[in-house]
């Protein structure tokens, strides 16, 4: 009696606003880096400065894509690989809303690789944060395009025969116009990155490595999470502003981490209006040299 006295003299907690508490305990694992990523998401858009009710967060399936359901803001926990596929749409229909797309690797880019790629492309405005935990996590602990060379997993036993994806790298070659990428030790950088991203106009997208004691760490003898963070400590290296190709996550030598690309170009909906007010002339210009430009050129 006297604690329940207590808890209700308690102050809100400074996150409260944007905290669905009501649905806590959450289905994290204890040692989970994703609770971690998700208290810089909800610092980033308080800190962001958009307005709560226009704002909107799309997730797809896995532990990570649970945040939107924790989330007090407009929220959509959709389909397996189809969350960049669903904040495409809501952008295009509501483009004066801020849509944030937040799942894990195996969702946005294995069986959601195919939307990556072609919205960074389109530069949809839309900021996409990847929590990387190197595996399919929920479903099971298979092999991801994230999966390092030889890490066991349930669908690789006796060791990954693949050559993991460096997704910051894919995300500036396709067109990305923020690149960044952190672990969950560098919490106050993640929030950083994070209310950049948001403030971009276009493809935006963070990287987050994140532990994963069940699924990945206790296959690969990691040991606990705390080992996995200390490891992250002694391995990550930030080099700001180099070009992703050169910064890649090899748990051998390296993770290079930081903010590689910060940069401009016009969204699919600045194109599209121009084009669509048939300002682009004839095409292709068969008599000229000329061909159409970009609203980037102008
Ligand atoms: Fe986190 Fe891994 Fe547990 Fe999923 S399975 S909640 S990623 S530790």
């Amino acid at each position: 009696m006297k604690n329940k006295k207590a808890q209700k003299e308690l102050p809100p907690h400074p996150m409260e606003a944007l905290l669905r508490s009501e649905r806590l305990p959450h289905i994290w694992c204890a040692g989970c880096g994703i609770g971690t990523v998700f208290g810089s998401v909800i610092a980033a858009v308080q800190k962001s400065g958009f307005d709560p009710d226009k704002t909107a967060v799309v997730s797809g399936i896995g532990c990570t894509a649970r945040m939107a359901g924790y989330i007090r803001l407009d929220s959509f926990h959709t389909t397996h690989g189809r969350a960049i596929a669903f904040a495409t749409g809501l952008k295009l229909a509501r483009p004066e809303i801020k849509v944030l797309v937040i799942s894990g690797d195996g969702d946005l880019l294995a069986i959601g690789g195919n939307h990556f790629i072609h919205a960074a492309r389109r530069n949809i405005d839309i900021t996409v944060i990847c929590v990387n935990n190197l595996n399919y996590g929920m479903t099971g602990g298979q092999l991801a395009p994230s999966t390092p060379f030889g890490a066991k997993t349930t669908s690789s036993v006796s060791g990954c025969p693949e050559e993991p994806f460096n997704f910051c790298y894919l995300a500036s070659a396709c067109g990305s116009v923020y690149v960044a990428r952190w672990t969950t030790l560098h919490t106050r950088r993640i929030t950083n990155s994070i209310t950049e991203a948001m403030q971009k106009r276009g493809f935006s997208f963070v990287e987050i490595l994140t532990p994963c004691p069940t699924s990945f760490g206790r296959r690969n003898k990691i040991g606990t999470a705390l080992d996995t963070l200390k490891f992250y400590h002694e391995r990550s290296v930030i080099l700001n502003d180099i070009d992703p190709k050169d910064a890649p996550v090899d748990f051998g030598s390296k993770i290079v981490v930081g903010k590689f690309v910060d940069t401009e170009r016009p969204t699919f909906l600045d194109n599209y209006h121009f084009v669509c007010k048939n300002e682009i002339g004839d095409w292709p210009d068969f008599n000229g040299t000329a061909m159409p430009e970009s609203q980037a050129t102008k």
